[in-house]
């Protein structure tokens, strides 16, 4: 059996959570690939290592030197080369490091460095070989993700070796430069590794013990989702719940490698295990939905004009106002002779709004334009719920009861999710309330 373990930021934050992740390691000996993030936060007033390192970036730019936040950086790796009693000469690899950093002046490479230390300190710990991501994770020249020549490095590189670990979070452009994918990317290398090496099962270790049906910092008891789709966990992602990067399922997807969510912190726990449909059990039990989650700041354009459906091009020409500005859509909800534009408020600033809205009017001729802003998108996913009958009408009394104005409603196709808009002041009470209602 081959395992690949992910460990997050707070299980590399210090020696005594290294110290956990090697137990980990060394109490199952199919755990032969293991990728690991840069040090994350020792605690909640703590900065991430990673967002140190974009500050030393933001330093040389301004200065030339990154003195002052490298300083930082310095005392973290140093403290816990000491703290784990490594015979590692970290000074002379980190004033290397420093002089890379100054001599790249590139945000990319200043953030790998994180894992790129983190990596290099854990492998000589725990005795494995230390193999850079660098050398096997291959971006194309849109900045995507090249998969399949990544899967053939993965897999040449990594042939006949084992008990080895990979710094998570970056890779090679298509120019040949040190590239990051966004934040929390680790979990996508990992997942690239485990597909690269077929691997058995995926163990992403983190400082929860799995998927929680929603935000613990909004239900603090939440509970845990036991058995969750790969569907299912990307809709939950995407809608902004942090535990897994919205994109790490890709590369085991197809492979159907499921998923396993841990606690670095209590690796007796179960977990949540992710899998493909197919692999899905179900138990007694199981509650009607798997999950909720959320993102604040939305802004809707409802765009309502008489006999919209039957004027052909309609929404094409709404949205190719939307492309010439290249905003993304997050949602379109539609019906008869309405048309809603949901779009991040993010991307409406610096006056776009208002543009976009003077061009719909000139290219559609709508009978009556509102924009309702600060709206918070809400999803209550769960596979086949909403073929269940009084799912939505026990969604939407509950929220009536609890005083709650709907703006605005989405069900997905793939009657995976029913999505709402709320206004963001109702962004917290909203969860609380459909948690209630269902679990
Ligand atoms: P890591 O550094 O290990 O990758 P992250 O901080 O990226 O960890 O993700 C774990 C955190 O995600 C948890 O500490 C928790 O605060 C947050 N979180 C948000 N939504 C959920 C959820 N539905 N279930 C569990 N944790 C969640
Ligand atoms: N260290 C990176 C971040 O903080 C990547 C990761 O932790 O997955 O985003
Ligand atoms: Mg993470």
């Amino acid at each position: 059996m081959i395992k690949v373990c992910k460990f997050g930021g707070t299980s590399m934050a210090d020696a005594n959570a290294i110290r956990k992740v090697r137990d980990i390691i060394n109490s199952d000996c199919d755990r032969k690939y293991v990728v690991v993030s840069a040090p994350g936060k020792r605690n909640k007033e703590d900065i991430k290592i990673t967002d140190t390192l974009y500050s030393c970036y933001s330093e040389i730019m301004e200065k030339g030197n990154c003195n002052k936040y490298f300083s930082l950086i310095r005392e973290r790796f140093m403290g816990i080369v000491s703290d784990l009693g490594l015979d590692l000469d970290i000074n002379t690899i980190l004033d290397n490091t420093e002089k890379e950093m100054i001599e790249n002046r590139s945000a990319d490479f200043c953030a790998s460095r994180g894992e790129y230390l983190s990596a290099l300190i854990f492998a000589r710990f725990i005795g494995f070989e230390f193999v850079d991501a660098i050398d096997m994770i291959r971006f194309d020249s849109e900045g995507r993700l090249n998969i399949d020549y990544t899967d053939d490095k993965v897999k040449n590189v990594l042939k006949g070796k084992e008990n080895v670990v990979i710094p998570g979070f970056y890779g090679k452009s298509y120019e040949g430069k040190v590239k990051t994918f966004s934040r929390g990317g680790s979990d996508i290398t990992g997942s690239i590794i485990a597909r690269g090496v077929k691997a058995d099962l995926y163990e992403n270790f983190t400082d929860v013990s799995g998927f929680l049906v929603c935000d613990p910092r909004i239900v603090p008891m939440a509970k845990t989702i036991r058995q969750i789709t790969y569907k299912e966990l990307r809709e939950l992602s995407y809608m902004g719940a942090s535990v897994l990067h919205s994109e790490a399922i890709f590369p085991v997807m197809k492979k159907k490698i499921p998923i396993n969510i841990k606690n670095t912190f209590s690796p007796q726990d179960e977990g949540t295990m992710i899998v493909p449909n197919d692999k899905y059990n179900y138990r007694e039990g199981d509650p009607i939905i798997t999950g909720i989650a959320g993102k604040k700041d939305f802004t809707v354009i409802i765009i309502e004009k008489s006999m919209m459906n039957s004027e052909v091009g309609f929404i094409r020409r709404v949205l190719s106002v939307i492309e010439h500005h290249g905003l993304c859509v997050e949602h379109l909800p539609s019906g008869i002779d309405t048309l809603s534009v949901v779009v991040s408020s993010e991307q409406l600033r610096n006056g776009i709004l208002s543009d976009v809205i003077n061009e719909i009017r000139e290219n559609v001729s709508p009978d009556y334009i509102q924009v309702i802003e600060n709206i918070s998108l809400i999803a209550t996913v769960g596979h086949g719920m909403t073929r269940r009958p009084g799912t939505a009408g026990k969604l939407f009394t509950s929220l009536a009861e609890a005083g709650i104005n709907v703006a605005m409603i989405d069900q997905g196709s793939s009657e995976l999710n029913i999505i709402i808009g709320v206004a963001n002041s109702d962004y917290e009470k909203t969860i609380k309330t459909i948690y209630k209602a269902f679990i």
